[in-house]
Formats: C-alpha cells, structure tokens, sequence
C-alpha cells in the first residue's frame, strides 16, 4: 500500500513538475529560493486538509524546509508562519543546501553547515558551496567536513536499525527509571 503511494506519487510529481516549473518558475513560492528537481516538493496552495484540491492550479512548488514549516495553514497565514520558524536566512542567490541539520547521513549525523563563497580563499581550499560537519560517531569525538557531492542518504535500512536502536535505549531508560523511582519510594517508608 505505501509503496503504491509512493509510485503514485513519484508519478503525479514527473506529470505536474514541468508544468509546475514553467508555470511559477524553479523556485520556492514562498521564500523564493532556487529549486533543483532533488529539492523541490509540491505543496499544495490550500492545504488538503482545508478541502484543497490536487489539480495543478492549487499546486505550487516549495523548499522542503517552507513546506514543513507552512503545515496545514492557510495560505494569507503562511508567509507570517514561516518567518517565526525560520531563524537561520542567507541570501537568494546561494543554492537551497541539500541537507539540513541533525540529519543521519551515511557518514554520520550534520552537526555544522557552511556556506563557501565563490571567489573566497576557503572556497579555494575547500571547494565552493556547501561545507558539512559531520560527526562521525555518537560519542562525538571525531568530525569531518564533507562536501555536498561526497555526502550520501544512509540506507532505509540502516534508519530503521538505527530507530530501533533508539527505541531500545528508551526501553533500558525506562527500566532503570523504574527501579530507581522504586527505590526511591521504599527509602522513604522505611
Ligand atoms: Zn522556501
């Protein structure tokens, strides 16, 4: 069944993005920042929750982050909406990064993204665009600064492995809370 959607989808998304992009442009319909087809994601104009439809004139093109962050308002609600979320802006003309932060990566997870203008001395020394910090382990201690072509999507697997790891953790946490709340409560009757 999700995988049927997700083939649906993928589908309506390859029939409606070139209509959609030469309608409004490749660009976010709210924040106005440049789209490539990997960061663009179809938002719709009146929400479907609000009885929007999904007819290409309710279809506009949006950033991941405006499209999050815009949830199910209303569109005369979304622009103030975005504006008390966002707290991190930079210029238009810089390319939208790929990847946000605290996102799991093959690599480890983004702790840190900079932005190498061109023409700079570390855009020489680094390459131009976007910079990642990356901590390698979950113990912290070593970081890398991958570049955006180096960087890659960890397996659906390995999410799963690793929520399920997490979900192990908050088993253990509750034990030992148990316990202790247990302990706690003896000490004070005695
Ligand atoms: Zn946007």
């Amino acid at each position: 069944m999700v995988k049927r959607r997700k083939r649906l989808y993928r589908k309506a998304r390859r029939d409606k993005l070139p209509r959609l992009i030469e309608k409004y442009g490749d660009r976010c319909f709210w924040c106005g920042h440049n789209l490539t087809p990997e960061t663009m994601t179809i938002d719709h104009y009146i929400p479907l929750s609000l009885d929007g439809s999904n007819k290409t004139d309710n279809l506009r093109l949006a950033c991941y982050g405006c499209n999050q962050k815009r949830g199910n308002a209303m569109p005369e609600e979304t622009p103030e909406i975005i504006a008390e979320k966002s707290c991190i802006r930079f210029p238009s003309h810089w390319p939208q990064p790929k990847y946000h932060f605290g996102q799991l990566v093959k690599q480890g997870r983004i702790i840190g993204i900079e932005y190498q203008a061109p023409g700079t001395r570390r855009a020489f020394d680094l390459g131009k665009g976007w910079i990642y910090a990356v901590l390698l382990d979950d113990l912290g201690y070593d970081t890398d600064q991958l570049k955006e072509s180096e960087i890659e999507l960890p397996s659906l697997e390995k999410l799963e492995n690793e929520i399920n790891y997490e979900k192990s953790l908050v088993e253990i946490h509750q034990n030992n809370k148990t316990v202790l709340t247990e302990q706690l409560e003896e000490s004070q009757h005695d």
